[in-house]
């Protein structure tokens, strides 16, 4: 009688008969649907993760041009997440936030470790009214104009979802 074909499973890595193994496309193998489907469920959450990474990143770059010798990746990667789970705030909400701080409030940071935290607690919410009507300002512009007589920008009932879009972006 012929030894069985042993294959590897995709995602528990348990070796099985390649001739019952559940085979959706050419060389993957896996114990069963189950299995199949738990590991496209992890590619999804490496992709998600993925995206928001980039912003991660980012700001990871931005805070060690300011910080220079002191910065610890540790010490920041904490309270990065700290501000996300007890605030929701977000990694491209705290670069533009750092960004507020720094150019509009024209403050210089602090460069102790806790600085960040504090900066970003106190700022982020005035930074983010602070974008959204610089936002809402700029799409007025371009889409209304000024009006020459007044030189006010025209508000006109079309704002009100313009707001409502506005709020579900970046910050
Ligand atoms: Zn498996």
């Amino acid at each position: 009688m012929a030894e069985p074909v042993m294959v590897k499973c995709k995602c528990c890595h348990n070796e099985i008969e390649r001739d019952t193994a559940y085979n959706p496309s050419p060389k993957m193998y896996y114990c069963n649907v189950e299995c199949f489907q738990k590991k496209q469920q992890e590619k999804n959450k490496k992709k998600k993760k993925k995206v928001v990474d980039k912003d991660y990143e980012e700001l990871m770059e931005i805070l060690t041009n300011i910080y220079g010798s002191k910065m610890n990746n540790g010490v920041m990667g904490r309270q990065i997440r700290l501000l996300k789970d007890n605030y929701n705030f977000t990694c491209r909400g705290m670069i533009l936030t750092l960004d507020y701080y720094q150019t509009i409030l024209k403050k210089n940071i602090n460069t102790n470790y806790f600085s960040f935290y504090g900066i970003i607690e106190g700022c982020y919410i005035d930074a983010k009214n602070y974008w959204l009507e610089k936002q809402k300002i700029k799409k007025a512009i371009e889409e209304y104009g000024f009006d020459d007589k007044t030189k006010k920008v025209k508000v006109v009932e079309r704002s009100r979802n313009l707001k409502d879009k506005l709020k579900v972006e970046e910050f």
